[in-house]
């Protein structure tokens, strides 16, 4: 395999553009080698710029769940673009897919659109500190929520990746408010009750998390915040930008039983273009401005051709065994790759809910952000690129979920089942 063009282009890149990438997780930093610059998608395969094929299980990290070019996004595109690309004005489709949104997450009643995941887990905190009139929020170590200051704090994603978890330009006071507990760890989330009495606005949580490879809830965890923030007149926030429209139709909130009081959304939910979203209760809702005291606003959000690509993919979600098949190809694959690492004696664990999952290199079991770093990193680097080689294209760190759509067949998976097989021999 050789990456002559994309070499070039990526030494083009870096003159002008910080890191030849406008996300870090792209820079292919942690696993050293250059990015393929990707030059077309279709279905389950992407092709890179010198013509090399790949099966992907990066999905655009997460939001493309039918695959790449999916006819029936692209013909959406294809006929909204025709009569416009924004207005600054409202449009039909919004109210379609914030709709679809109310019907399809039980705690969600009113939506906000935004333009990316970032905003919509800005705008939520703002919005629960608007509601609670409290300052202080609860995290967790190793989810990311986006890039907003105040989330910046002990995040997953690239900012563990490159061991920049908390970054520098986040003032002091912003960190401060975020208050860090361990991912399934009620112990550490009571503490900070305690120690802040009425002083609390929310718990923000990814529901499954996916920002420091894949790890699910234990059992009863997501209960306990939900009392804890109950008792304590705080809001919970579910951080559905992943695992909404991806672990099942109604969100992790419908796979696990709970009602949050607000969600964030993103990826999915714009088909393949920038679109976000928060939502919740009316009475909480309310506050968000023009209704409430709560400002928050965008140019080009509910823009017309985000909006369109959303709606279609959700409409393809919502055809009757959709997300048995999802879960049935990523079970397949999983089994398919415990097995693999088995045979060639490599310590692994496989966390996967639904159509998300994550391989650690790791005896595991992998429960929290500790356990995560624990991984050998050095071995996923090379396992990184003995499938690259194989034409498997999966994420350049440790610390990411997989994700199988819908266009992956049975034949993508056990081929990708055998090349696993193999790059696990040579590594061995
Ligand atoms: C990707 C992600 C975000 C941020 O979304 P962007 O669209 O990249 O700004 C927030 N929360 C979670 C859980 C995510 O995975």
């Amino acid at each position: 395999m050789q990456f002559r063009k994309s070499e070039a282009l990526f030494a083009e890149a870096q003159k002008y553009i910080p890191g030849g990438v406008n996300s870090p997780v792209r820079s292919f930093k942690a696993v050293g080698g250059t990015p393929p610059f990707i030059a077309r998608g279709q279905g389950a395969r992407v092709w890179d710029v010198d013509g090399n094929e790949y099966i992907d299980y990066l999905g655009s990290w997460g939001p493309l769940v039918l695959g790449h070019s999916h006819p029936a996004v692209i013909e959406a595109l294809k006929k909204t673009a025709e009569h416009g690309t924004s207005f600054g004005a409202p449009v039909e489709q919004e109210v379609e897919l914030a709709k679809m949104i109310c019907g399809s997450l039980p705690s969600v009643e009113m939506v906000r659109l935004v333009n990316s995941g970032t905003e919509a887990c800005m705008s939520a905190i703002r919005l629960a500190r608007a509601f609670t009139g409290r300052d202080k929020i609860i995290k967790f170590a190793g989810c990311y929520h986006g890039h907003a200051d105040g989330l910046l704090v002990k995040a997953g994603s690239g900012a563990l990746t490159y061991g920049i978890p908390t970054s520098a330009g986040v003032p002091e006071s912003y960190a401060s408010e975020t208050l860090v507990a361990d991912y399934n760890d009620v112990g550490s989330v009571e503490k900070f009750f305690e120690a802040n009495p009425g002083g609390i606005a929310a718990i923000i949580i990814e529901p499954v998390a996916g920002n420091m490879g894949v790890v699910p809830p234990a059992q009863g965890f997501l209960e306990s915040l939900r009392k804890i923030t109950q008792e304590n007149g705080a809001l919970l926030l579910f951080d559905e930008v992943i695992t909404g429209f991806r672990v099942g139709p109604n969100g992790a909130q419908g796979l696990y039983g709970i009602t949050p009081d607000i969600t964030t959304m993103g990826k999915i939910i714009g088909g393949g273009l920038p679109v976000g979203a928060y939502g919740g209760s009316k009475d909480v809702m309310e506050m968000v401005a023009p209704l409430g005291p709560m400002y928050q606003a965008g140019t080009l959000s509910g823009n017309p051709l985000a909006v369109s690509a959303g709606i279609a993919t959700l409409k393809e979600l919502q055809k009757p065994g959709t997300f048995e098949r999802l879960e049935r190809l990523a079970q397949r694959l999983t089994d398919g790759l415990a097995k693999a690492f088995q045979k060639v004696e490599m310590p692994s664990t496989i966390n996967r809910v639904g159509s998300m999952f994550t391989g650690f290199f790791n005896p595991g079991p992998v429960t929290g952000l500790a356990h995560a770093e624990a991984s050998d990193t050095e071995m996923y680097g090379r396992y990184f690129h003995a499938m690259q080689e194989r034409g498997v294209y999966i994420a350049p760190s440790q610390f990411e979920a997989g994700f199988v759509s819908t266009a992956h067949t049975e034949a993508d998976i056990d081929a990708t089942i055998d090349k696993a097989s193999e790059a696990l021999r040579k590594l061995r």
